[in-house]
């Protein structure tokens, strides 16, 4: 069944700004890829500098492998305002993780993620513009948490 969201989100824009006033799955969970991402590796772009190495395939963002993980590339406050500074050239995993999924429901880890820092749950929903019948009318399109 179909969530009943408080806020609606209708675009990339939207996701974003989502995310930059959030930035808890950069602070919660282990961020690991083929060490190859790299820039250590010919055509790879994450700076070095900012990993680790895990073992002989595998590298981590720096920050992210310890008990209360936080990424070296993450700025800003989580819950309010943040940036990753290396957007551009983030890791695989970054760029991989669903937001929402095909029903526009938003990822469960992102809750689960907030509720760990203490953050209040969203109560999000994607509704996407494209191919919308006219006739459709869209709720609000505030974003923000909760
Ligand atoms: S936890 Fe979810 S909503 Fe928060 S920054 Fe990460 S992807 Fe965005
Ligand atoms: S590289 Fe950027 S998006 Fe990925 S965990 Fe670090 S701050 Fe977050």
């Amino acid at each position: 069944m179909q969530s009943n969201p408080t806020t609606v989100i209708v675009d990339g824009q939207g996701v974003e700004a989502l995310c930059q006033s959030c930035g808890v799955c950069c602070s919660t969970f282990r961020i690991s890829f083929y060490w190859g991402e790299t820039t250590a590796a010919e055509g790879g772009t994450v700076p070095v500098e900012m990993t680790e190495q895990m073992n002989l395939y595998r590298s981590c963002m720096k920050g992210t492998s310890q008990s209360k993980p936080r990424c070296i590339a993450l700025a800003g406050n989580i819950g309010e305002s943040v940036t990753c500074t290396v957007y551009e050239n983030r890791p695989s995993p970054c760029r991989e993780y669903d937001v929402f999924d095909a029903q526009g429901e938003l990822n469960p880890r992102c809750n689960q993620a907030r509720a760990k820092h203490g953050l209040a749950a969203l109560d999000v929903r994607f509704v996407p513009t494209v191919g919308m019948p006219a006739h459709i009318g869209l709720p609000i399109k505030e974003i923000g948490p909760k």
